[in-house]
């Protein structure tokens, strides 16, 4: 039976001990934190949970002339975190019942390396050793500290730390307009808080369609969130509570938080990668099979950097667990991966967008269209934002952004066509039911 090791349990390594359990072999899990990662414990799951209240707070207010009296309501911060709390603390019991149910063995401690063969765990000051015939590392990542904030690291929160603040902010600064910026100014905003965003960028989700962007962006800031973009920041003043952010062009600005979300940052040093010649820079270095420098260990999710979400490191975990069984050597294809912003209004994107395909040196055609001709749209009062599909000579569809509506949903029809190469007749040769928002596909490639 082979015997194999995991270390981290987000949804990189916990699908993957299931996936190898199944498959018969013999399966340890190792896990320093909470069970089920980043995801479970302070990533998706936690956010989406507070998000979702915000946006129905916002529906609320939205309707609320239809209602006599008006329902005049208020968050309470200490609810929502309860919520949150609960969520996280349900879908963790029902991982750990599985995990127990299925004989998976879980070690408690923290993994490193000792041997090319051995992984040392420490406990509460104990140390144990055990052997691996294959070995997958899929210890994640954390919040990353630039300059001049890591020198501010405790008073300043971060994407562990936000969920649990004590008081809902009046005035919040958030670092970094890349997602998960982006995700809080949302919640925040929606709640009621005073938001600034600030990126040393000069767009906000620089990796996406700037077109589709462009629309968050204005719809944020009719909303009342402030930008201060294309700056670098100079120094932090701490007083009284206060926390003012200096900028090099001398704008201060004040709050009662500031949240530090300008990327995440591996902590591979503590793993003693070398004691078995895994090579690695800022992330572990794979191949497209997802094996580093010694064949007998991968390494998969967010610590090899390829793709930092939730859903390509499952992805990944499948994979490397039929590599690992059948002896084989799949590959993960990035290009495949939905892109998702549970942001008002939604982003999703797959595949290329016209400025990729250019730089790839294809010619693309794009197909258009907005949310506001759809009767769903208008009837349920979601007529913001539009998609764009992006196809190449030939009619092949390469790639798709939505911005507005359930952009994270519709994007899954388009990521089927991407990925079996579809023609634009194809994916429209489909009955897309009325009313939906998915008939913004039809009205695009009918154009
Ligand atoms: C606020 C926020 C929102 C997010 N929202 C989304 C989203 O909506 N959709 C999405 O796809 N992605 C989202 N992400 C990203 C997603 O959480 C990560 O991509 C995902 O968790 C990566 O999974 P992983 O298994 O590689 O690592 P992690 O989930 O980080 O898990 C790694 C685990 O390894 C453990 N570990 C580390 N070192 C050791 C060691 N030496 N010994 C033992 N255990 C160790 C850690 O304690 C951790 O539990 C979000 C992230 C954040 C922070």
């Amino acid at each position: 039976m082979k015997k194999i090791i995991i270390i981290g349990s987000g949804p990189a390594g916990y699908p993957a001990a299931i996936k190898l359990k199944q498959s018969g072999a013999d399966v340890k899990i190792i896990e320093s934190n909470t069970f089920g990662g980043t995801c479970l414990n302070r990533g998706c799951i936690p956010s989406k949970a507070i998000l979702e209240i915000a946006h129905r707070y916002h529906s609320i207010k939205e309707i609320s002339d239809f209602f006599d009296p008006e329902p005049h309501i208020k968050p309470k911060w200490e609810k929502i975190k309860e919520h949150k709390t609960k969520v996280v603390e349900g879908i963790r019991t029902s991982l750990e019942k599985f995990f127990s149910m299925k004989k998976i063995e879980i070690i408690r401690g923290k993994a490193k390396l000792s041997s090319n063969k051995t992984v040392e765990v420490e406990s509460g000051g104990a140390k144990s050793s055990y052997e691996f015939d294959k070995l997958i590392i899929a210890t994640g990542t954390k919040p990353f500290y630039p300059k001049p904030f890591d020198s501010y690291k405790d008073f300043l929160t971060d994407s562990d730390k936000i969920f649990d603040i004590e008081n809902h902010p009046k005035r919040l600064t958030i670092i970094g307009a890349g997602v998960i910026g982006i995700e809080m100014a949302c919640f925040f905003n929606a709640i009621g808080t005073e938001v600034a965003v600030i990126d040393i960028m000069s767009e906000i989700l620089p990796f996406e369609d700037q077109s589709i962007t462009k629309v968050l962006k204005n719809s944020l800031e009719k909303r009342g969130v402030k930008f201060y973009l294309g700056v670098k920041t100079s120094d932090i003043k701490i007083k009284d509570g206060e926390k003012t952010l200096i900028l090099e062009n001398g704008t201060e600005i004040n709050s009662n938080e500031i949240m530090v979300a300008a990327g995440r940052t591996a902590d591979l040093k503590e793993l003693n990668l070398e004691a078995a010649g895994v090579k690695y820079s800022k992330f572990i270095e794979v191949n497209s099979a997802l094996e580093t420098s010694n064949p007998d260990i991968y390494a998969i999710g967010d610590v090899n950097g390829i793709s930092l979400l939730a859903h390509s490191a499952s992805k990944q975990a499948e994979i490397v667990s039929e590599n690992i069984m059948k002896e084989t050597k799949e590959e993960f294809d990035k290009n495949i991966v939905p892109n998702c912003i549970y942001s008002f209004p939604e982003i999703a994107s797959i595949g290329l967008n016209p400025k990729t395909a250019k730089e790839k040196g294809i010619n693309t055609k794009t197909k258009k269209s907005f949310f506001q001709v759809l009767g769903k749209a208008v009837a349920t009062k979601q007529t913001e934002g539009f998609i764009q599909i992006i196809t190449d000579e030939s009619d092949t569809v390469i790639g798709a952004q939505i911005v507005g509506g359930p952009a994270t949903e519709i994007i899954h029809t388009i990521a089927l066509s991407v990925k079996f190469k579809m023609k634009t007749k194809d994916l429209n040769s489909i009955i897309y039911a009325h009313p939906t928002m998915s008939e913004i596909i039809a009205e695009a490639l009918n154009k």
